[in-house]
This record gives structure tokens, sequence and C-alpha cells, in this order.
């Protein structure tokens, strides 16, 4: 194009349009009285519906209740799919009426709140032949029950195991939650027990390097508003204790307890605010994977958190049929930011049991990461992370030594975490081209697969 330049006159300047609205989508969050779509809530109020204990006492636990509730929302055939996929499943249930609320009924094998909490028997892959129970290794790096300590100046609290619901792809199946019949292993006990969190305090205050504790469990949504006090008082009594943050998925599943419990709120506020003056950084990270789970209702909730000076940040996890496309992920992003929530982890989905159909390649994560990055602000982006399998801690996706996309195995290393150790971490084998799946469908391959990839990474560092 060419620029006019009128005599005297300034030369005009390139003009960028405004914006077309349908490109602001992540400012279009659902409101007004969307649960009335589900027969069981057609009469629930906006203030019944808001309040927490009602969010709670109405949660689903067990499974024929919950098929019970989608009775006439659903096709049968979708209830029979479901009722199999649970009968295979390691995790327990649980599910807010909010939650079930936000699920597109009418579409629900699509629906991607639905595939993160219901499992269907139809579309259960087998695990990958590398997949183990407890695949990051946290109870190898536990001096005392419930405390990971794997990184030299941070460490991850299990304050708890019970969490406001239960996902599909969590990787603490081998803790959180109570027993189900399909657990090959017993669970891991990690209760809220006084004399456990003493250990666990006690072995903080003897190591001067643990500046930064992470509070997870299980979850922080279910620890009562005293025991966040005890927590969040005891840990900054101790000198070394310079940064904490409380792990919670609850605003993804239920923002109304941010909003009208009280008492927890303000356990967090004030232990934030202690924090502060004694300079000591406490924040709250949560968990939302997809834009749909963030409405007006937890915009507000957000509000309520950011006004009281609470630094919010997220964390995803990456997963197939769920947000593995760039559009849903900057639309996640750009989501996140608006109701003042910081991006700062996508996670391969870890190496866990049942939920082959969920994982994704680390290819993908690449490409969805460079789609990303540019889409907002830098701060607000979040970084794509695998966290490697064994123990090996979070790494930069882009950071392997080694990637075949052909076998799917990426090497890692880490070394300020596990120096000299090699790390692998497997795309799921349905993704892989053919030559890939065949190699991996004759188990006299896989340790010359495995060989294969150590050496090349091992070549590259020499
Ligand atoms: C994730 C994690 C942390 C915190 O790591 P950041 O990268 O700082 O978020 C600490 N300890 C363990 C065991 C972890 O898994
Ligand atoms: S809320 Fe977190 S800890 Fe609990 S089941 Fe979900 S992913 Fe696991």
């Amino acid at each position: 194009m060419e620029l006019k330049v009128i005599e005297g006159e300034p030369p005009a300047r390139p003009s960028k349009p405004p914006a077309d609205p349908s490109t602001l989508e992540h400012r279009n969050l659902l409101e007004g009285d969307f649960w009335r779509r589900i027969p069981a809530y057609a009469d629930v109020d906006e203030a019944t519906f808001l309040d927490h204990r009602w969010q709670m006492k109405r949660s689903i636990t067990k499974v024929p209740k919950l098929l019970a509730a989608l009775e006439g929302l659903v096709a049968p055939g979708f209830i029979e799919d479901a009722k199999e996929g649970f009968g295979a499943a390691p995790m327990a249930v649980r599910v807010s009426p909010y939650l079930l609320s936000l699920i597109d009924w009418s579409n629900p094998y699509e629906d991607p709140l639905r595939r993160q909490f219901i499992p269907l028997g139809s579309t259960r892959l087998p695990d990958h032949p590398k997949l183990r129970f407890d695949s990051l290794n946290e109870q190898a790096d536990s001096p005392v029950p419930g405390l990971t300590h794997r990184y030299p100046d941070k460490a991850l609290f299990l304050a708890l195991d019970t969490c406001p619901v239960y996902c599909r792809f969590c990787t603490r199946s081998y803790a959180v939650g109570p027993e189900v019949e399909q657990d090959e292993l017993e669970k891991l006990s990690l209760k809220a027990n006084k004399q456990r969190w003493d250990d666990v305090f006690a072995y903080v205050a003897t190591r001067p390097e643990l500046e930064d504790i992470v509070i997870s469990g299980g979850d922080s949504f279910n620890l009562r508003a005293d025991q966040i006090r005890e927590i969040g008082h005891r840990l900054l009594d101790i000198e070394n204790v310079r940064r904490m943050r409380f792990a919670t998925k609850g605003p993804a599943v239920m923002p109304q307890k941010v909003l009208s419990d009280d008492d927890w709120f303000g356990a967090l506020v004030e232990v934030v605010q202690r924090g502060r003056e004694l300079g000591k950084d406490v924040v709250l990270h949560t968990h939302f994977n997809h834009p749909n789970e963030i409405t007006d209702i937890t915009a507000r909730a957000m509000k309520r958190l950011f006004s009281a000076g609470v630094t919010v940040r997220n964390q995803s996890v990456l997963q197939r049929g769920v947000n593995d496309d760039v559009d849903t992920m900057q639309l996640l992003v750009r989501r996140l930011g608006y109701v003042n929530v910081q991006p700062y982890y996508v996670y391969v989905h870890d190496m866990v049991k049942g939920v082959e159909e969920l994982r994704t390649t680390v290819d993908t994560a690449i490409n969805i990461e460079k789609n990303v990055r540019g889409c907002t602000a830098g701060f607000n982006t979040p970084v794509f992370v695998v966290d490697a399998p064994g123990g090996g801690g979070k790494r930069d996706c882009h950071s392997f030594d080694h990637y075949d996309r052909v076998t799917g195995v990426s090497v890692y290393t880490a070394p300020s975490v596990k120096p000299g150790r090699y790390f692998f971490y497997f795309d799921p084998i349905h993704l892989l081209p053919e030559e890939g799946r065949l190699r991996w469908m004759d188990p006299a391959e896989h340790n010359k697969i495995l060989q294969e990839a150590r050496d090349r990474a091992q070549a590259r560092n020499r």
C-alpha cells in the first residue's frame, strides 16, 4: 500500500483496525442461571447455588448416584459406557453441582470437562508398557511421610489426601482419595494428622536450604480454616522458609467456596498478610484446564482474592481432546489473565494408569507452546514442562537431550536436581507413526528402544 504524504502534514502512520469482537472471546464468561439446564437443579435459585455448603452437600460421590443424575440428560448408551468406564478406573468420584452444570450433556462424548472426570469404557486404551504406579517417584525422595524433598531449595508437603473433586488424570492416585476396588496397591495413607505434620515442620526447620514449600495433597480447599492457619503460621515461623504456595483445584470446580466460606477465605488472607509483613511470599496455586471452567462466578471469586492481595497462579495438564489444540490453549491463557490468574505451567500429561487416551505427545506440547507464546504478556505465558518420570523434576519440554518422534521416546537430564542421570518420557503408542507402533508391539524391542535413546542422548552430552 502506498502512503500519501500531504504537503506540510506529518506522514500518515500505519493504522491497526480495531479487533473483531469475536477475537475477544476470552472476555465472554458464562453468566446467568446456567445450572437450571440440569433437571435436578431446575428449581435452585442463585443464592443457593452460590452457597459452598450446598455445593459440598450436593456433590456426588457415588457412581450410581452420578449415573442416576444423568438419566434423561444423555442417551442410555452413554450411561452404560460410563458404567463400564468407572468399572475399570482406579480413581474415586466427586462431582460438584457446579461442575455437573458446566458439562454440555447434549454432546457428552466430546465435552472437555466430561473427559476429565467421567471415564468411558469405549475410549479406553491400554497403558504404555513403561508406565508405573507412582510415576514421579515421589516416595523415593520422601524423607518423612508426605514430604517430597527433591529440589535443592523447595519441597512438596502433602498435607492431606482428599480433594473437592477427583480427576482422572491425577498423578497422585497412589495416595489421593478413598480406596477403590480396582486399586492394585494399597494407598499410601496421607491423612491430615497432627503428628505427621509436626514431623514435616521439624524436618523443614532442620534444613536451612529449604526456602519454598508447596502445600498440596490432596487439596488445600479441604483444609479447615484452623488447619490453614496452623500450617501457614507454623511454616512462616520457620526462619529459612521464604515462600509458600497453597495448591488447590478448588476454584475450577467450586469457586463458590472462595465467595461464601468467609472462615476459610479469612484464614488464607490472614496467612498471606502475615507473610507480607515478614517479607515472605504466600500465594495460591490453582488448576484450570479448559476455558469452560472459568465462568462469571470464577471471575468474582478471583476478584475477591485479587482485592485481598492474594496472588493466584495456574498449572494445567495438557490432555488430548480437552486442551491440546492451539485455539483452546490460547483462549485458556488469555481468559486466565483476564480474571487475574497467572498461567504458570502446562504439564505434559504424566504417565498415569488408566488414562492413556488423555495423554498426548511432547511434539504436540512444543507446537502449542510455539503458538501460544506471543498471544499475551510474557509473564502470563505458561512454561510447557515434562515432569520427568523417575524423579528428575519438571523440565522445559523443549530441553530434551534426545527425542525420537518415531518411538516417542524423549530423554531429559536434570543437572541441578539429579546430575548424571537420564530420564525417559514416552509418547502414547497409538499416536506414533506405524513404524514406531510396530516396534512397541514386540516386547523384545523395548530394551533396544531405550538403549538406543540413551546412547544418542549420551553421545550428545559427550
Ligand atoms: C513441582 C514441585 C515443586 C515446585 O516446583 P516449581 O517448579 O518451583 O513449581 C517442588 N517439589 C516437588 C516434588 C514438585 O513436584
Ligand atoms: S484435585 Fe489435584 S490432587 Fe486432587 S485428584 Fe485432582 S489432580 Fe489429583
